[in-house]
């Protein structure tokens, strides 16, 4: 049993060994801040929640002591819930509506705080998942750049299947239809494939934490 920091270090060699520009998301959802207190003091910049309540009494105060930290939102975000979110969230991975991207475009004018933002898609065409339908992304991302939005790339969470590695490479077809640089995928199962497939953010949460309670 290796300790966070050492999971973490052991990541971050095998994945900058394929590509030196991959970001780790240590993702940090359900552990308490004391569990990340380690990789922070690491010195590790980036990390992941999934849910603006629970990372705005996690994060808030740790980051205004140390304004390097980039905090990530990953999980499904609510148009009533923009406003907690700026300037928490550095990054929004989980932009899957208009309205959504209204209501961000019209916060960050407020907040005068820029987040770095994803398009969801919903790569797999599946029923139950969030994110923009194959078949409407190209739509969706031209009216999105209307309104300014600094919008780096597109973020998939695939279908739970033993081999991902199709919907990375039918990610990067979509990224490379664009010219927008980032790609956010790859999670603990299956991050090395993500790396080999130009992902440049991987969100990383058990592998680095340990199993979720
Ligand atoms: C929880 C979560 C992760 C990390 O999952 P692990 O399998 O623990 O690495 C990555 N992405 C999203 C969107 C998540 O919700």
């Amino acid at each position: 049993m290796h300790n966070i920091v050492d999971n973490l270090i052991l990541i971050n060699k095998e994945i900058s060994a394929i590509n030196s520009d991959t970001k780790i998301i240590a993702v940090s959802k359900t552990f308490p801040i004391e569990h990340i207190q380690p990789v922070i003091d690491h010195g590790h910049l980036h990390f992941g929640e999934n849910k603006v309540q629970e990372a705005a009494e996690k994060w808030a105060k740790v980051k205004e002591k140390n304004s390097s930290l980039k905090i990530h939102l990953i999980g499904k975000l609510q148009t009533n819930k923009v406003k907690f979110c700026l300037p928490l969230f550095d990054y929004i991975h989980s932009l899957d509506n208009i309205r959504l991207a209204e209501k961000i475009a019209n916060e960050q004018v407020k907040k005068k705080f820029k987040p770095k933002i994803f398009i969801q898609v919903n790569i797999g065409d599946e029923d139950q998942k969030n994110g923009i339908a194959l078949h409407e992304l190209d739509s969706f991302y031209e009216s999105v750049k209307n309104l300014d939005l600094d919008i780096i790339g597109f973020m998939c969470i695939p279908p739970f299947v033993d081999d991902t590695e199709v919907y990375f490479e039918k990610m990067v077809q979509l990224k490379n239809k664009t010219n927008l640089k980032d790609l956010s995928m790859g999670m603990s199962n299956d991050y090395l494939k993500a790396v080999k497939n130009s992902s440049t953010y991987v969100r990383i949460g058990s592998k680095i934490f340990g199993e979720r309670g």
